[in-house]
C-alpha cells in the first residue's frame, strides 16, 4: 500500500510523513482510497456510453 503525494503525484511508502520526493506533507490527504471514490461506478460507463 502506498501513498500518493498531492503534490507531485509521487508514491510514498504509508508510514512516510513526508514526499520523499518534495517533502510535501503527506498527512494532510488519506491514502489512495480517497481517488478510488471519485471515479465513477463501472455501471455509469456502460449506461452513458450510447
Ligand atoms: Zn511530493
Amino acid at each position: 500500500m502506498a501513498t500518493k503525494c498531492p503534490n507531485c503525484n509521487a508514491f510514498n511508502q504509508t508510514t512516510a510523513s513526508v514526499c520523499k520526493k518534495c517533502g510535501a506533507d503527506l498527512n494532510v490527504r488519506q491514502p489512495i482510497e480517497t481517488e478510488v471514490k471519485t471515479k465513477p461506478p463501472w455501471w455509469k460507463r456502460i449506461v452513458g456510453k450510447k
